[in-house]
């Protein structure tokens, strides 16, 4: 604390969304000492991301955060439906059923395939997870957090960087080892670089509103409406769109209108029935398909939405930029530490930029299947007439496939491998990565499949913070050599033997070393032939 004050620390954040608040809790727990610095005073009561995939939720789960989450967020029983409507007191067009939290943990765990997530996602909006994130990070002894400072610029040389903040009225500088732009879509951080968001930007203007509606949720289903559900798309020609939040008594809605004080009219004219309620805020947001050049330039790295910017179609914003966090976290932890060699920092970008390109494209895939639908619209949809029937039936067909495609995103969400990174093991060949489906694999790269063991705990949670050897099946291979070369590499290292016969069946081999971030790095059924070699690798070296 005291040097961080004196304007030195380890890691300096730059930006406290979701993002920056992650990877400073996860570098924090890892014992590095870092300073979270955020221009606003204090967390905002905005609306944005309300739903945390089961990815993020895993990763929650290893920071020992899930619990708390979901306890600030959506109750599990509640349901998750999504409906295209006209209105919601009207009958709906399209009902897509999605089973709660409840039920999907339900379905977690009679899955024995290794198919399904640890965790279910998990809605929580951004306004409840920021706070809540804060507070944890102010916990953690290593970890400074400071609102109210801006960073504005930066320097770096071969020891580490400098970065000038506006801070209390007036300029100072903090020099760190590393500098991290989590910094948002306009980061600064990612200016000063020069380095270039590519892609497809201003693709559509919407507004957004926050409503405080505390009894809309309890009249649902509201005459012939749809029925309980997370979202209310509305077939028309202005792409509105009401989001429960999770207190249920917020909402908000997107469209595309004139002012933003249409916005209240446009929400009576969804709902469909007199309701109290107060609009909280309105604003116009742009929804943009973009991906960073590089993700580093020397010691500053950037991650979440300073690198990628996607359509909330599908809710990979912030689930991606949470597995940036967590991916270079244990990087950084590592090279600080000593034991991580060069090429650890080196594969942030190679194996977190190809996920960002890859989401820019599910997120892609996603909206213009929206786009698809919304272009069956007619004005004369609500019509007893045969061309307003056949208006509903040619919008309601293509929405019961393509709006599928923002909401069935799994493969996109779990089935991320790192082709290519320099410290994975290569195998050549390896599955396909698919938006739509999540087929459970131990490919060098993937993240380990969740199974559970034969006490019914998973084995998810048996794996520390550092490298897992798996030794399955009571597999009777020497790995002696690469136990001792991970130890003499001096990296975090355990051996897990594991009797029960699940995680062979899924995993497919004796052996599966995993690293700190649940990522396989070598998997085997006999002892590797050159274990230094392979420590080495794994270590970054
Ligand atoms: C309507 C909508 C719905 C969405 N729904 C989802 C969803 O369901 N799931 C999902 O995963 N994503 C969703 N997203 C995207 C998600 O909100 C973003 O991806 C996420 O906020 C990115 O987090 P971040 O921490 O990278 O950046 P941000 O949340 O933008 O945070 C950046 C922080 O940096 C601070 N900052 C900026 N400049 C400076 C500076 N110079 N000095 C200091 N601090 C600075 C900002 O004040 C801010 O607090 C949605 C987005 C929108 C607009």
């Amino acid at each position: 604390m005291a040097d961080s004050a004196a304007g030195q620390t380890d890691v300096l954040v730059v930006g406290a969304g979701p993002v920056g608040l992650t990877l400073a809790i996860d570098l924090g727990r890892r014992g590095v000492r870092c300073t979270l610095i955020e221009q606003k005073a204090a967390p905002e009561f905005l609306p944005k991301m309300e739903r945390c995939n089961a990815r993020t939720m895993e990763i929650f789960r290893r920071m020992g955060l899930a619990e708390r989450v979901r306890a600030g967020g959506l109750p599990a029983d509640v349901p998750m439906d999504v409906y295209i409507i006209l209105a919601m007191n009207e009958p709906p067009l399209v009902r897509l059923p999605y089973p709660s939290v409840a039920e999907a943990r339900a379905q977690i765990a009679a899955c024995t395939d290794g198919s399904m997530p640890l965790e279910p996602y998990q809605l929580i909006s951004q306004y409840t997870i920021e706070p809540l994130l804060k507070a944890e990070a102010e916990s953690l002894p290593n970890v400074t957090v400071r609102y109210g400072c801006e960073f504005v610029s930066l320097s770096q040389d071969d020891d580490g960087a400098v970065a000038t903040v506006h801070d209390a009225g007036s300029d100072r500088q903090i020099r760190a080892r590393y500098i991290v732009g989590c910094d948002g879509g306009s980061s600064a951080v990612r200016k000063q670089l020069g380095i270039q968001l590519r892609g497809e930007g201003n693709l559509l203007r919407l507004h957004q509103a926050l409503f405080h509606c505390p009894t809309l949720y309890d009249r649902i289903p509201i005459g012939q409406g749809p029925g309980r559900g997370r979202h209310y798309h509305v077939a028309d020609n202005q792409a509105t769109f009401l989001i429960m939040q999770d207190s249920t008594r917020h909402w908000t809605l997107h469209a595309i209108v004139e002012q933003p004080e249409d916005m209240a009219a446009q929400f009576e004219r969804t709902v469909g029935v007199p309701v109290d309620y107060e609009m909280l805020y309105v604003g116009a947001w742009k929804q943009n398909l973009l991906l960073a050049d590089r993700y580093r330039s020397g010691r500053v790295f950037l991650a979440g939405d300073s690198a990628h910017l996607v359509i909330p179609t599908g809710g990979l914003g912030m689930n991606t930029g949470v597995g940036d966090a967590v991916d270079l976290s244990w990087k950084l932890h590592a090279t600080l530490q000593g034991w991580g060699g060069p090429n650890l920092l080196h594969s942030y970008e190679i194996e977190r930029r190809q996920v960002g390109d890859r989401n820019v494209g599910a997120s892609r895939y996603a909206s213009q299947g929206r786009r698809k639908w919304r272009a069956r619209y007619c004005p004369d949809i609500r019509d007893a007439t045969p061309a307003g029937e056949a208006t509903r039936d040619a919008l309601i067909r293509t929405a019961n496939i393509e709006q599928r495609k923002t909401n069935e995103m799994i493969g996109a969400e779990l089935g991320y491998r790192y082709v290519g990174s320099p410290i994975v093991v290569d195998e050549p060949g390896g599955p396909e990565h698919l938006f739509r489906e999540y087929v459970p694999t131990t490919w060098p790269g993937a993240r380990l499949p969740h199974v559970w063991l034969g006490d019914r705990t998973p084995l998810h949670d048996r794996i520390g913070d550092g490298y897992t050897l798996l030794r399955l099946r009571r597999s009777s291979a020497d790995s002696s050599g690469l136990e001792d070369a991970m130890r003499a590499a001096g990296a975090p290292f355990q051996v897990l033997t594991i009797e029960d016969p699940a995680p062979r069946d899924v995993y497919g081999y004796d052996l599966i070393m995993v690293r700190p971030d649940l990522h396989v790095v070598w998997r085997g059924n006999a002892a590797p032939d050159d274990p230094q070699q392979l420590a080495a690798l794994v270590t970054g070296h």
